[in-house]
């Protein structure tokens, strides 16, 4: 579990997000700092902090993520190229504490990353 962050926040609609995804398990929206033209950020409700603190009764949310960010991409008109990328501790890049992927495309992309 995580402390509650901006992006419960945004799960309970206390603030504004632009939604473009959202399920029983999981919700989708557009990152306020796009780095790309499609620059998703997929997240679950349940609040986990970061993906090392995952938990194997967790395998079906992770799962569904991982099978729900293609289809936001088709959504999106990126269906042949993206990016997911999940920063996972403070080192990394990680600044939210509340589990997300970023789901990138719409521009070439460099690796390796940063
Ligand atoms: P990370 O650095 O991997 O933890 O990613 C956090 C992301 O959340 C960054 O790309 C931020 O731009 C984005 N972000 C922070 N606050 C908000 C918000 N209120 N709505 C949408 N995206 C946000």
């Amino acid at each position: 579990m995580s402390e509650d962050t901006i992006f419960g926040k945004i799960i309970r609609h206390e603030i504004p997000a632009d939604i473009v995804y959202e399920d029983e398990l999981c919700l989708a929206f557009r990152d306020v700092a796009p780095q790309a033209p499609m620059h998703i950020l997929l997240i679950p409700k349940e609040p986990i902090a970061q993906l090392n603190l995952a938990q194997s009764d967790h395998q079906q949310l992770l799962g569904h993520l991982l099978l729900t960010a293609p289809k936001i991409a088709a959504q999106e008109g990126y269906e042949d190229a993206f990016r997911l990328v999940n920063n996972c501790g403070e080192k990394a890049g990680q600044s939210v504490f509340h589990l997300h992927f970023h789901i990138i495309g719409g521009r070439d992309l460099s690796w390796p990353p940063g």
